[in-house]
């Protein structure tokens, strides 16, 4: 019956690209296989020339797929076209879907928040703690046998079960699905519907130990957690238990490094803050610690157990035996944080109401899909900034490939700002040749592209206008130095609407106030344009002569001299006017800005809460 189904299958394939900063890693392939699972076909994933049947996790995680990388994705069946077409846009949504590992970048130290002497570490989940610390030295009990390795085996993909769909709409849900994809993927190897008890189990640890041997020294190794949380899952329904004796009060755990599943029971105890020696950020340990909320660091110290220790995260500091002075200020610092992020994860989407009053518009600047995506859950209320250069970073969009991708994006928001490409000074894409330039900074760049690639710039307002579709987007210019400027981009903006029968009777024409000169222009600009949006990070270097990228130098971002010119501009303006730059996230310049009297901020999606927050509280 089976062959007789099969002579009539097809076969078609297709190209596909791992757009995700995280490659096609352990929860999107979980994802993946489980979408492809009910298929009566066969799915290949093929690269170079290693195959990898689609419906097993661990043969497509031997294809090590990483960002960049490129594979055929082959179906084998009665209709490959359409199957082709489903799973080609499942995957990409999993890649547009799959945040890019917020890296939390250690602070400046400021030294002079804790008088003690502080150790610096590595941030994998923010937040202050202060206990002392307790090495993580668990007992293995083996109790007579519960249960036999199949049974064992199958309550394990049941406990995962419940815990995915307990899950569904967290960020760790996968990490379960994922771990149910791998289990699944052993246990088939095995066989183990065959039963031979005692003998899977043994057969199951040298699995174990080959999948983690394999993941060496590579790009998923931090996977290699995964596998023996699954053993330990299933060889505890087997008898075998962790038992680990919390104190009954507050404490910091110290560890080599901890299985998820360790973690799910550690928060049940008194955990305040975790110290690890060894992981990585993009581990699912790392993951759940963030989720769950727990601070926490990555330091190799030695220390005595029971030290007492200041872990501040925010600071990526570590403090051993700290002075009671430490421990006052730790505990303040403590109470602020917790207040703020709590408050501000819950009023997110909120309306942000300063305490003069005045209603504060907070956008987000995005540079993609994705992180559009991000914005809207962090309780973006529009797009203040689409840094429209980094959409296509690889190979020169077709018009279509750009119109859809800006689709996608205003279907998120109704207030979207696109700037046009801002390329040139230090940001290059592979397309676009510019001559080599003693001061890259100082020519070919951001609105002087339409003199000097005008195709590709005819080639972006057409999608963005066809994305539209008669409706409003505001259009924003980079790097405007002079009213004539504008008037020539606006001008060959309009034309192309023209040449191609496009309504653009509600997009609006704005520009990036980027060039000091524009300071000493706003009379004749405010004629001409509909809108104005300060790019404070290209202002402070051009206003400083002091290149952003300096290896040495730094221009002071709350310089005087920067908020006079904001002030005089935001006087000069009849026009709406908003921030872009960095410094509409900084918590020493909001007050500042909103005294000048600004309203409208735009900020890196991760930022949204956290200033809302801070200028409802002043
Ligand atoms: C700026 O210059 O402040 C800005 C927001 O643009 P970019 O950082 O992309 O140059
Ligand atoms: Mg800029």
């Amino acid at each position: 019956m089976e062959l007789i189904k099969r002579l009539f299958y097809k076969i078609d394939r297709v190209t596909l690209e791992v757009t995700s900063g995280n490659g096609f890693h352990l929860r999107p392939i979980a994802r993946f296989v489980n979408e492809t699972k009910a298929l009566s076909g066969t799915v290949t994933l093929i690269k170079e020339e290693q195959r990898a049947d689609a419906k097993s996790i661990n043969e497509i995680l031997s294809l090590s797929l990483e960002y960049g990388d490129r594979f055929v994705l082959e179906v084998s069946d009665r209709n490959p076209e359409q199957t082709l077409r489903r799973l080609s846009d499942f995957f990409t949504a999993l890649m547009n879907n799959d945040f890019t590992q917020e890296q939390i970048i250690p602070k400046q130290t400021q030294e002079d928040i804790y008088l003690s002497p502080t150790i610096g570490a590595e941030v994998i989940s923010q937040g202050i703690a202060i206990a002392p610390l307790v090495r993580y030295a668990p007992n293995i009990v083996q109790n007579t046998a519960k249960t036999d390795f199949v049974s064992a085996v199958r309550a394990s993909i049941g406990e995962l079960t419940t815990l995915y769909q307990s899950h569904q709409n967290d960020t760790d849900a996968a990490i379960y699905l994922a771990q149910i994809a791998l289990l699944e993927d052993l246990t088939r190897t095995i066989g183990v519907e065959t039963i031979k008890p005692k003998e899977d189990a043994a057969i199951f640890s040298n699995l174990i130990e080959q999948s983690i041997q394999n993941l060496q020294g590579g790009a998923f190794e931090a996977r290699q957690l995964d596998y023996l949380d699954i053993q330990k899952r299933v060889f505890g329904h087997m008898g075998e238990t962790t038992v680990f004796e919390a104190p009954a009060t507050p404490f910091i755990l110290l560890s080599d490094d901890l299985l998820p599943s360790e973690i799910q029971a550690l928060v049940q105890q008194n955990i305040k803050g975790v110290v690890l020696k060894k992981g990585s950020m993009a581990s699912h340990t790392a993951i759940l610690l963030r989720s769950f909320g727990i601070p926490a660091l990555l330091a190799d110290i030695q220390v005595e157990n029971g030290t007492n220790c200041i872990l501040d995260a925010n600071q990526a500091l570590l403090i051993l035996d700290p002075l009671p002075i430490d421990i006052t200020t730790a505990e303040k610092r403590e109470g602020e944080y917790k207040k703020l992020t709590q408050q501000a994860h819950q009023k997110r989407f909120e309306k942000t109401t300063a305490r003069s009053g005045n209603t504060i518009k907070i956008l987000a600047n995005v540079c993609d899909l994705q992180s559009t995506i991000h914005a809207k859950e962090q309780g973006a209320e529009g797009i203040g900034l689409l840094r429209s250069e980094f959409m296509f970073r690889e190979t020169e969009p077709t018009a279509e490939e750009q119109t859809n991708a800006y689709r996608n994006i205003f279907e998120l928001f109704d207030d979207v700002t696109v700037r046009t490409l801002d390329v040139g000074g230090d940001k290059s894409l592979p397309y676009i040749q510019i001559h080599n330039e003693a001061n890259p900074f100082l020519g070919i760049r951001g609105v002087r592209l339409f003199r000097s690639h005008p195709h590709i710039m005819e080639t972006q307002l057409r999608a963005i206008f066809q994305a539209t579709n008669g409706g409003a987007v505001k259009i924003m210019f980079p790097m405007v130095s002079s009213p004539q400027e504008f008037v020539y981009a606006k001008n060959f903006a309009q034309a192309v609407a023209t040449r191609y029968g496009l309504d653009i009777r509600k997009v609006s024409f704005g520009i990036m106030i980027e060039v000091p000169a524009v300071i000493f222009e706003m009379e004749a600009f405010n004629q001409i344009v509909d809108f104005y949006s300060i790019g404070t990070n290209d202002l402070t270097q051009y206003l400083f002569a002091i290149e952003r990228t300096h290896p040495t130098l730094q221009a002071d971002p709350l310089s005087p001299a920067l908020f006079a010119a904001l002030r005089l501009l935001y006087q000069k303006s009849t026009k709406p006017i908003s921030i872009c730059g960095e410094i509409a996230a900084e918590k020493e310049a909001v007050g500042k800005l909103l005294e000048i009297g600004f309203s409208i901020l735009s900020v890196a999606p991760s930022h949204i809460p956290t200033i809302k927050e801070i200028i409802r509280n002043g």
